[in-house]
């Protein structure tokens, strides 16, 4: 018998493939053999089907070969010295915080494994040493529903159905960022399952490179299985969502070009500046998101925009979790995250609105599907954060070596119809490319990407800078000797995937 090539090839390209299914059902065997029996679901489950259909974005929804839910640290370090021994070490797995990054494998993985951490979700507050100790599947709505109770909060999610775990890792921008740096900034201490199984306490004075590491370094040195937050008195706010007319928005651009270069006058005031064009309604609206970090209504700082004629406004005092809950975006669509950061100029910022507005036409021409979303997100990323950042003992994100005032836009596009990937994907990354190009042309270009909105075509640790990268390496490689965050967890942005400069990479 004559086998051609493309034969042969194809028959490898299977057995290689149910090679690999054999080896993910091998390692999904491996934790149910332990202790950890009854914490691993299979698809015919309702706890697997509820695991998966709770991710945010529905093109993440990957399956695994089996989810395992652990409820204690000591758990995860089981899982984690399991699947390092099982089958010579080649089991795959993914870890899952919230599950709100919106590119496919980040949190969740398919011929693999998936800690899915969410039963581990309850925040303790610590009232004599001003902690709160919020364990890794916490969801920031409920962290702020429990220290409501003490009229107290932390630097957290602005979304209250955002995960906790990597909202920490990669930094965290907050109502509070302007008083008290990122959220990552506020953690005072970390519980860490290493490769090892070790489990370890991560501070100042205990494994301080790692501390330091893990504000911005995101998944690439172990499972943090607890986040010890300092606490910030009061969770009273005055704040809302305001709509707009789409004619307003020079006012708007202006008003928040101003707003980030006086933000240090008035640290307690916060602004996203948000374009929406929803198809069902075929609108294409403006809407701020205006918080003030006390209970004081109307706050000098805010007089550029509470001067522009509204549409409508919820803004009152009430607590941040009452806030959270209104600020957010419907689940069950699939998303794109796009983002760039840029030099405060207001001719970027017009050019931001401007594609914003040309952009619907041509998804109206393109799409399939007659429900979609498309957000442009303008935000302020002013010297300020990162000097109050060092000022809580700095992190990894490499912002220091920046002088000037800067903001972020996040392209942020949800559909229904899963046709529509390729176009929505090309549309946001040629928005991004357009503005990019165009921001370079004036000089006003930034190269930060911030992690926690980028998508997987980009590569956010690469700009933090030659020295927070090599500093996060060398950290990876201290801590985790084989490297099992980089290749047996193979989801989110890895250090291994940053060039080095004349040194060995992972
Ligand atoms: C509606 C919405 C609102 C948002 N609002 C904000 C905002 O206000 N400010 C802001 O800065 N960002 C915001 N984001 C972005 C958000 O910070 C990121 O999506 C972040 O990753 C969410 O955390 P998660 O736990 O849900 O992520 P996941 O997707 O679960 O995890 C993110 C990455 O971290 C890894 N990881 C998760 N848990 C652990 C752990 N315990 N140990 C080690 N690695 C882990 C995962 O493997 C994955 O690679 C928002 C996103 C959405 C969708």
């Amino acid at each position: 018998m004559h086998i051609t090539s493309a034969v042969a090839a194809l028959c490898i390209g299977a057995l290689a493939k149910a090679a690999h299914a054999n080896t993910s059902e091998t390692c999904c065997s491996a934790l149910g053999a332990t202790t950890l029996e009854s914490q691993v679901v299979y698809p015919d489950s309702a706890a697997y089907k509820t695991s998966i259909s709770s991710y945010w974005a529905e093109n993440v929804q990957l399956a695994p070969t089996c989810i395992l839910q652990p409820r204690t640290a000591q758990e995860v370090s089981l899982a984690v010295s399991t699947l390092v021994a099982a089958d010579g070490g080649v089991c795959k797995f993914a870890v899952r915080g919230g599950g709100h990054t919106t590119w496919a494998g980040a949190n969740n993985i398919v011929d693999g494994v998936t800690i899915d951490l969410s039963l581990m979700n309850r925040t303790t507050y610590h009232e004599k040493e001003g902690i709160a100790s919020i364990l890794p599947g916490s969801r920031w709505g409920d962290v702020y529903e429990t220290l409501a109770k003490y009229n107290v909060t932390v630097a957290g999610g602005r979304s209250g159905v955002v995960g906790v775990s990597g909202f920490l890792l990669g930094g965290g921008n907050t109502f509070h960022t302007a008083r008290v740096g990122f959220g990552c900034d506020n953690v005072e201490n970390y519980e860490v399952v290493l490769a090892n199984g070790d489990i370890i306490e991560v501070n100042r004075d205990s494994h301080a490179d790692l501390f330091k590491a893990l504000k911005g370094g995101s998944g690439n040195f172990g499972i943090v299985t607890r986040y010890d937050m300092k606490i910030i008195d009061d969770d009273k706010l005055w704040g809302g969502i305001v709509t707009y007319d789409n004619s307003t928005t020079l006012k708007h651009l202006e008003a928040g070009y101003h707003f980030i270069n006086n933000l240090e006058n008035d640290p307690y005031a916060s602004w996203i500046g948000m374009w929406g064009y929803l198809s069902v309604i075929d609108q294409n609206i403006v809407v701020n998101a205006l918080e003030y970090t006390t209970p004081v209504a109307y706050p000098a700082a805010f007089d550029n925009f509470t001067t522009i004629a509204n549409t409508s406004s919820s803004m009152r005092v009430t607590n941040i979790w009452n806030l959270t809950q209104e600020l957010g975006q419907a689940p069950g669509y699939r998303d794109i995250f796009v983002t760039a950061t840029f030099v405060n100029n207001l001719d970027v910022m017009k050019r931001t609105v401007d594609i914003h507005n040309r952009i619907p036409e041509e998804a109206k021409a393109g799409a399939k599907g007659d429900d979609y979303n498309m957000y442009t997100m303008i935000q302020p990323w002013p010297k300020l954060f990162t000097d109050r950042s060092t000022e809580q003992g700095g992190n990894v994100l490499g912002l220091d070596r920046f002088e000037e005032n800067m903001f972020q836009v996040l392209f942020d596009y949800a559909w229904k119809d899963e046709a529509d990937d390729v176009l929505f994907h090309r549309l946001a990354n040629s928005a991004l490319e357009e503005l990019t190009a165009y921001s370079k042309s004036i000089g006003a270009d930034n190269e930060f990407i911030y992690l926690n909105y980028a998508n997987s075509t980009q590569n956010p640790l690469s700009t933090y800078g030659s020295e927070s990268v090599e500093y996060i390496r060398t950290v990876a490689k201290k801590y985790d000797q084989t490297g099992v965050f980089q290749t047996q967890m193979p989801g989110g942005f890895k250090i291994s995937a940053v060039a080095s400069e004349g040194k060995d990479e992972l």
